[in-house]
């Protein structure tokens, strides 16, 4: 008997988190159907980029990486191009009329059906599948087939959202290793004026708490010792009688789970509850990201954040009493249209006033489709100012971030390795409040869990060295 040869596929992703997590889920699905996961484009039947859509940047940067994957066409004019993702979702037959060497675009709602696709495509091109060609199915689940005399063959699109859809019962690809970013929420409910991902990805849809810990003891089973829960507002994750912190509960009691940690919680969503989870489960990691946007109160009100900035000063406050060693880091955005420059420094006030251990800074990005983009003309900032007020953020965000980490420099803390360093010899791990420590050390130790002396700071990482478990004792004494 002759055995058809394995497809091979490469799935390449841009963006968040998330994101490499579907990429992951788009993996093990194609490996459950029989095809061969490779390392390289070049080596692929099936090339998939996976795209975000949250800045513009990001977008150029994917059509530039699909129109260089086209060149491989020229001598396998069967390999099969597929653009998955938030920007597949964003752009749709647009994107396929401005690549047409591109043969399927497909949203984050439309993975299940991933190897039926390409069965579908593959008919298409061979003609077997003609009634494909001349019907446009609508409804979810469906595939829409938007090109049918294209020159280069037929294309097709899966860009229902699919509110039931929430990938249960399918298992990521993971790569080895000790810890595991396990979805628990897709999508949001949340319309923030500036942010496409509810447009992309949908309302908010939660996992049953059954699947997420049956998933966690399975990896904890494998050698996974850090989960990290994932969601677009994950705190705000209810499954029947569960709410969030009691996931979290339920997650760091899971038998060979060390370290748990969650992002992104919404600031309105972290509550008492939560904040006693956090202060009492010992696997919990004493770091919280907490998406501040902007430090004036005019401004959150036009970004749609349902929460101003006394409260958010509260909840910081309140998270520190119940967990008074957390590291805390945030999400900045500069240059919202109509952002004053006395409002600008408004936030750089709320920098100064919570002392964020870090900070992702961003400059607004204009995204068609969400509702600022309907604000006057006269709001949108010019960018070289946009670009002089980022660089000052970052400026400020750097400082106390380097005043934090100085201050910190002479502590022991658990390390958790997880990576080569960069120089020969060197291992990197994180603690439980997040903090990058570089050492000496051998490779071979990676996953194992250790204790570190920070020993001085490059501002944003640390340098430190391995610290001997009689010398823990001697500490501890
Ligand atoms: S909470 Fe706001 S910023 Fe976050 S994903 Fe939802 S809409 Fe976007």
């Amino acid at each position: 008997m002759i055995t058809k040869p394995s497809k091979r596929a490469y799935v390449e992703t841009y963006g968040c988190q998330m994101n490499i997590s579907d990429g992951e889920l788009m993996e093990g699905i194609l490996e459950r159907s029989g095809y061969d996961i490779v390392g390289s484009p070049e080596d692929a039947d099936v090339v998939l980029v996976n795209t975000c859509a949250i800045r513009e940047h990001a977008e150029k940067r994917v059509l530039g990486r699909v129109s260089q994957l086209n060149g491989l066409k020229r001598d396998r004019p069967d390999l099969v191009i597929g653009v998955t993702g938030c920007m597949a979702q964003r752009m749709g037959g647009t994107l396929l009329e401005q690549a047409p060497y591109v043969d399927i675009v497909m949203g984050p709602d439309g993975y299940r059906g991933l190897p039926e696709t390409l069965d579908r495509l593959e008919a298409s091109r061979n003609g077997e599948d003609e009634s494909a060609l001349r019907t446009v199915i609508s409804g979810p689940k469906s595939i829409e087939v938007v090109r049918e005399s294209s020159k280069r063959g037929p294309q097709l699109a899966v860009l229902q959202l699919d509110m039931d859809e929430n990938y249960q019962g399918l298992e990521q690809r993971r790569a080895d290793g000790p810890s595991a970013w396990v979805p628990v929420q897709r999508g949001c409910d949340h319309r923030c004026t500036y942010c496409i991902v509810p447009y992309v990805r949908g309302g908010e849809k939660n996992r049953s708490a059954t699947e997420v810990l049956a998933e966690i003891r399975s990896l904890a089973d494998q050698g996974v010792t850090e989960i990290t829960l994932l969601g677009q507002t994950v705190n705000s994750y209810v499954w029947q009688d569960v709410p969030f912190p009691e996931l979290l509960r339920r997650v760091a009691r899971v038998d060979g789970i060390r370290r748990v940690r969650f992002t992104s919680p919404h600031p309105r969503d972290v509550n008492e509850e939560l904040l006693d989870v956090m202060a009492t489960e010992q696997a919990v990691c004493e770091q919280l990201h907490l998406p501040a946007q902007s430090g004036n109160n005019r401004t959150l009100k036009r970004m749609l954040r349902r929460y101003t900035v006394e409260t958010l000063l509260e909840k910081v406050e309140m998270v520190r009493a119940a967990v008074p060693d957390i590291a805390l880091s945030t999400d900045i955005i500069v240059a919202f249209p109509g952002e004053t420059d006395e409002e600008f420094h408004d936030t750089l006030d709320l920098m100064r006033t919570v002392r964020f251990d870090d900070a992702f800074t961003y400059k607004y990005s204009l995204r068609d489709g969400t509702p600022a983009t309907r604000l006057p003309d006269t709001d949108f900032i010019e960018p070289t100012e946009a670009q002089a007020r980022l660089a000052e953020l970052i400026a400020v965000s750097r400082q106390i971030q380097n005043e934090i980490n100085t201050s910190e420099v002479g502590r022991i803390e658990e390390v958790l390795i997880e990576h080569e360093g960069r120089d020969p010899g060197q291992i990197r791990g994180r603690t439980k409040r997040n903090k990058v420590v570089v050492f000496d050390g051998d490779a071979a130790r990676i996953g194992a869990y250790t204790h570190a002396r920070l020993e001085r700071t490059t501002g944003a990482t640390f340098v430190g060295s391995e610290v001997e478990t009689s010398e823990l004792v001697t500490a501890a004494v």
